[in-house]
């Protein structure tokens, strides 16, 4: 017999599942949402935007609050966890963490390069705790933060080599900018066809072990330039990528949102990207990417 908070649950579980059958013909897992400061509007922004269920981005001091939404919403939330990889304290927090229930590393963001002592030992840490690591890489600084990010992009399949055994998703803009084999390293959001045979699109085919994350600006950049290319990039990786949003509208419609790009002003980057996606490929296609792969990646039940 099922109480009433279970069929009160049952029954919202019901109703979203039709909301998001109408916006994106199944379900959809966003691999890349903050938590917030009121973990309600993480809710909101998801419903808004016809998301299932989502990954929340942890920094470690908040784990608390991951670990009380997840079991507040059942089924909607999965977590990651992140801190400073410079902390030599940082991996002993992390592994409890992940002991505690983190599905992943990320997001991991922080001034170091990517093939440096700190970065190697938390690639050499989610290999030994067996969960995915996400991380941002981003070699040209931005307008809003003026620092780089895992530098050394270039170089990452010596990383890739070198960990045969971890699992990593790239996310941000200098990933995506490589997906074009004339990136200059001159802006963070390069325009204009794509030049084939950039580094990202080449590694997520030589590696198995190498998954993208699609949130963000970058990757919605990356989506608008070519779409000739880019349908063939989204049917030739079809089980390396994975919707996500990093979106800070509050609604998931787009409502106060400050983004400085005039292609997502006023816009949800979640709605946005999912659009395009839904648009650029076959609908079996458009599944594994807003559902099945990241359930695959993160052992999840493939039924909502
Ligand atoms: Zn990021
Ligand atoms: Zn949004």
């Amino acid at each position: 017999m099922i109480n009433r908070r279970q069929f009160i649950g049952a029954t919202a579980t019901a109703s979203l599942l039709g909301q998001q059958k109408a916006d994106w013909g199944g379900p959809a897992l966003d691999i890349h949402l903050h938590l917030r400061p009121d973990g309600e509007s993480n809710i909101a922004h998801m419903t808004g935007s016809g998301v299932t269920k989502a990954v929340l981005l942890t920094r470690v001091q908040s784990a608390d609050r991951s670990k009380a939404l997840a079991e507040k919403y059942p089924g909607r939330f999965v977590w990651f966890v992140s801190a400073d990889v410079a902390d030599p304290e940082s991996a002993g927090l992390l592994t409890k963490a992940v002991k505690d229930g983190a599905l992943g590393l990320g997001e991991i963001k922080n001034k170091v390069e990517c093939d440096g002592p700190e970065m190697k030992r938390m690639y050499a840490l989610a290999a030994d705790l067996n969960v995915p690591i996400q991380i941002h890489f981003g070699d040209v600084p931005q307008a809003s933060g003026n620092a780089v990010f895992n530098g050394g992009f270039k170089r990452f399949d010596a990383m890739l080599k070198a960990f045969p055994k971890t699992k990593f998703i790239a996310h941000a803009d200098t990933f995506w900018a490589n997906v074009s084999s004339d990136y200059a390293y001159d802006t963070a959001y390069p325009s204009g066809p794509i030049k084939p045979g950039g580094i990202s699109d080449k590694w997520l085919a030589d590696y198995p072990h190498f998954w993208a994350d699609m949130s963000a600006n970058s990757c919605n950049n990356f989506l608008s330039r070519d779409p000739d290319f880019t349908a063939g990039f989204l049917a030739r990786h079809q089980n390396k990528l994975m919707f996500g949003c990093d979106c800070s509208c509050s609604d998931g419609r787009g409502g106060g949102t400050t983004n400085p790009s005039p292609r997502l002003h006023g816009k949800c980057i979640a709605r946005e990207t999912l659009a395009a996606v839904q648009k650029m490929s076959k609908p079996q296609v458009f599944h594994k990417i807003r559902w099945g792969n990241a359930t695959n990646l993160l052992r999840l039940p493939n039924k909502a």
